[in-house]
């Protein structure tokens, strides 16, 4: 990892990011708006060096954990930054306001003001590119309100109400308001001059409407004074050109030069997203697919040590895939069987076991599909930190580990990527 030199500075930008794919999601939006970009992973302690780049972004796996200890990681992970030196933050969360009634989007939001000192916040989930828009308050996936999406079927959040000002106001101890698109759509200026009302009427927090990136370029123009911005990477987009107006961030910055990364292919999929579903379905049909069956783990069979002695035969002979991806239905019986939370925790942990024994084996090239997965695989692995590189799909950056040896990484969240997407990351992947 670099330490910050002469041309490295502090970072603008201080990020937290409630999942290790969201994070890669907010750091490619803003290495293609200009900015160089590190992703560090988990809580950094002190003897953590400030890496050389214009924002930081630290990835928790806090979304459905504990409330406490979700605000514990993220206020702990602010503290680091603000100790590096950034002087304006980031809270990221997914584009489908992933969360539950108690939380952990509204706590954290507010557990961050109150270190920050800031009376007044956005809450912005909008990503036009993956169709995620906010009108009236209302958050939609393409066509559909959020909690007629398949997003009600979401295995560890299922969201079944899509009215975000109602929906974040049952999470916050502050009042919840709105700026309407006809306030955004009139500009900067405009979206300032509510902020200013909305807090003179006693709300803390404002759900933005949001419906392109124009009017994403508008919101993040008017957060420039505000210390802590909230929401989904799109809205990140607009901040950047404040501090290139600022005359503190150059031109041409953005993306890093990733070394190339040779050794064995392989993709890990934990999640049961529709997209995901098409993608290993679309994957299978040239490559060899390992299943794991979260009933049999249940009832005690090896099903790692069976996916890593299958594995050991095909390695280095093109990608392979191990996946738990199953369609709601069959979740919806895994969960009953053996509970929400716990389905979910076996089978993140044997897809981190699997994950450590194919890179022991050599694959230095990997995929990973699913939010949590992905935490959970980065994390057995024990990697620190990510380089950013080029976009795959919207949403989705290539990235080289830090530290040895280096990996080619992509952390994919379940919703994004069309049909073809693994094989188009190993196009991609440096
Ligand atoms: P996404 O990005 O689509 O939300 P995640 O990895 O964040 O994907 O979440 C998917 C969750 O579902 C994980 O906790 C994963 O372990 C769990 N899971 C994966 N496959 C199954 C399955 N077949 N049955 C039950 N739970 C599963």
């Amino acid at each position: 990892m670099t330490t910050t030199g002469s041309d490295g500075g502090v970072p603008l930008l201080g990020c937290v990011a409630d999942d290790f794919t969201g994070a890669t999601d907010l750091a490619n939006t803003l290495v293609k708006n200009g900015m160089r970009t590190v992703q560090l992973l988990g809580v950094p302690d002190a003897a953590t060096p400030v890496p050389a780049a214009d924002a930081v972004v630290v990835a928790l796996k806090s979304r459905t954990i504990p409330v406490a200890d979700a605000v514990a990681q993220s206020v702990a992970a602010l503290d680091w930054l603000r100790v590096a030196g950034a002087g304006q933050f980031f809270f990221k969360y997914c584009s489908t306001f992933d969360s539950t009634e108690k939380g952990n989007i509204g706590p954290v939001a507010e557990a961050m003001m109150e270190r920050l000192g800031s009376r007044f916040t956005i809450a912005c989930p909008a990503f036009p590119e993956n169709g995620r828009t906010i009108y009236k308050g209302h958050l939609f996936v393409g066509d559909l309100l959020l909690s007629d999406s398949s997003m009600r079927h979401h295995p560890l959040t299922p969201m079944s109400d899509g009215n975000l000002v109602r929906f974040l106001g049952r999470q916050t101890k502050g009042k919840v308001g709105l700026v309407p698109i006809a306030t955004v759509a009139s500009g900067a200026k405009a979206i300032q001059g509510a902020f200013g009302e909305l807090q003179e009427d006693g709300f803390s927090i404002a759900i933005v409407d949001a419906v392109t990136d124009r009017d994403l370029a508008a919101i993040g123009e008017a957060c420039a004074g505000l210390a802590l911005v909230t929401g989904g990477s799109g809205v990140a987009l607009g901040l950047p050109a404040n501090f290139r107006g600022q005359g503190r961030l150059a031109d041409g910055g953005g993306a890093d030069a990733l070394p190339a990364v040779a050794g064995a292919e392989a993709v890990i999929s934990g999640s049961c997203s529709p997209a995901t579903l098409a993608q290993v379905a679309r994957f299978a049909d040239h490559a060899p697919l390992f299943a794991i069956d979260p009933l049999a783990l249940a009832e005690g069979r090896d099903l790692v040590g069976e996916a890593l002695d299958w594995a050991r035969g095909r390695l280095g002979k093109g990608p392979l895939l191990v996946s738990a991806s199953a369609p709601a239905a069959k979740v919806a019986e895994v969960q009953k069987r053996l509970g929400v939370m716990e389905a979910g925790e076996l089978v993140e942990k044997a897809m981190a076991a699997v994950a450590k024994g194919l890179v022991s084996a050599g694959v230095r090239r990997l995929v990973v599909a699913g939010g949590e997965t992905a935490g959970a695989v980065v994390g057995a692995l024990r990697i620190r930190g990510l380089r950013i590189g080029r976009e795959i799909a919207p949403g989705v950056p290539c990235t080289v580990s830090l530290g040895e040896p280096p990996m080619a990484l992509a952390l994919k969240s379940g919703n994004f990527g069309d049909a073809d997407f693994f094989m188009k990351a190993f196009r991609t992947m440096p």
